[in-house]
């Protein structure tokens, strides 16, 4: 029924099921892009006519919009950049460095491991990782104990596992984060599009997102930044459109969020982002997650009957994206075979490698789904998996 909204599903009968690498865009949102090209293609904050004026409005909207959906207080708490991983880099390389020891969990992207390597953290020398439990669940015990023996920390931790789907309570994570006089940094890239995300009730005090995973365009993201810290956060990079004031002597930054915009910004993607958002809200971000609930309930009902499969964590703790592996055949095997039949999904360490390293495995085949899939994408990914079990085995 929403297929109808993307262009890509009018161009091609793939069965798209890797919508955790990216996600599809809507027509609105490349109609946006293309009307500020056409029509406003001007720079923002700067010149004072009337297309800069425009393009302006539409570039602080897109801002608005991404407050209302995350329920920020202030519009100047949402800086944009180019997503996850520049969100995470810039506290990684400013405020982060204040902190003795960076806690994350056993579930992170290499874009929440890297960039504390970068700084010349490893594990138990500036880097805590929390265990993981059966099921691939987070170990509360193991954390608390890491907060004891390091309070004043910065726990920087994904709301759901890109690799495997599994959702971290973050509301108990934060509330325990705090209670060690610690900060709380969130990776939204699997959750922003699938959840309604309330930062205040989680009590977050840095949420980082990504417009690519939210029906949005590439190149573009955003932080969430907690009020109380906007002062103390210093700037990442400066430059053009982040100065209020300068001489040869000193330079005085313009107040968040322009202090944190340096340069010429993606205006076509941030601009094109409110329509993602927009469309979101227009369907409803609840009904979305209603939609996925069933399709991830389904798609799990028809894996488990697989036989040879192997599971790694079960429906209840997961959402959206579900990996799996088939004793004896290669993870990647299996994704070419599906590739052949035009089903699209991942095979691979989803760029998860600790993880995939600790359970022992190279990688998983992931199928990930998004609301505009169906219960027939799901029959026909099942269908392509065990005809490539099949060939596989023979
Ligand atoms: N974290 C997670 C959990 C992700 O899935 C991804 C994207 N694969 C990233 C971070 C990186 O996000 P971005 O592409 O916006 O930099």
């Amino acid at each position: 029924m929403y297929k109808k909204d993307f262009p890509f599903f009018k161009n091609t009968n793939t069965v798209y099921l890797d919508n955790a690498a990216t996600t599809q865009k809507p027509n609105v949102v490349i109609d946006k892009i293309v009307e500020y090209y056409t029509h406003f293609c001007a720079n923002t904050h700067r010149s004072n006519f009337g297309d800069a004026n425009k393009a302006t409005k539409e570039f602080e909207n897109t801002r608005n919009i991404l407050k209302d959906f995350i329920n920020a207080k202030d519009a100047k708490q949402i800086i944009f950049t180019k997503g996850i991983t520049e969100s995470l880099n810039l506290i990684a390389s400013t405020y982060a460095k204040k902190f003795k020891t960076v806690i994350i969990s056993s579930l992170e992207h290499h874009s929440n491991i890297t960039p504390w390597h970068m700084q010349g953290r490893t594990l138990n020398d500036g880097l805590e990782v929390v265990n993981i439990k059966d099921n691939l669940e987070f170990d509360f015990e193991h954390f608390e104990e890491l907060l004891k023996v390091n309070p004043n920390s910065l726990v920087s931790v994904t709301h759901v596992s890109n690799a495997f789907g599994t959702k971290h309570d973050i509301k108990k994570i934060a509330k325990l984060t705090h209670k060690y006089n610690s900060y709380i940094m969130i990776d939204a890239a699997q959750s922003l599009a699938h959840f309604k995300v309330d930062v205040q009730d989680l009590d977050v005090d840095f949420y980082a997102m990504s417009g690519h995973k939210t029906y949005g365009p590439t190149g573009v993201g955003a932080l969430y930044i907690k009020e109380e810290l906007l002062k103390e956060l210093p700037v990442y990079q400066t430059g053009g459109a982040t100065i209020n004031d300068v001489n040869y002597e000193r330079s005085i930054m313009l107040d968040s969020p322009y202090k944190f915009e340096a340069g010429t910004q993606n205006i076509a993607g941030v601009i094109g982002f409110s329509q993602a958002l927009n469309y979101l809200n227009n369907i409803g971000i609840e009904k979305v997650f209603e939609i996925e609930d069933e399709l991830y309930k389904y798609l799990n009902s028809k894996l488990e009957k697989i036989p040879g499969i192997i599971l790694y964590n079960n429906v209840s703790n997961s959402i959206a994206s579900k990996s799996f592996n088939i004793e004896n055949i290669n993870c990647e095997d299996i994704g070419i075979l599906l590739d052949k039949m035009h089903i699209a999904v991942r095979a691979g360490h989803h760029c998860a490698q600790p993880i995939m390293k600790k359970l022992n495995i190279d990688g998983t085949i992931r199928a990930s789904i998004a609301f505009y899939n169906t219960k027939d994408d799901i029959d026909k990914f099942i269908k392509g998996l065990k005809k490539a079990i099949t060939m596989l085995k023979d």
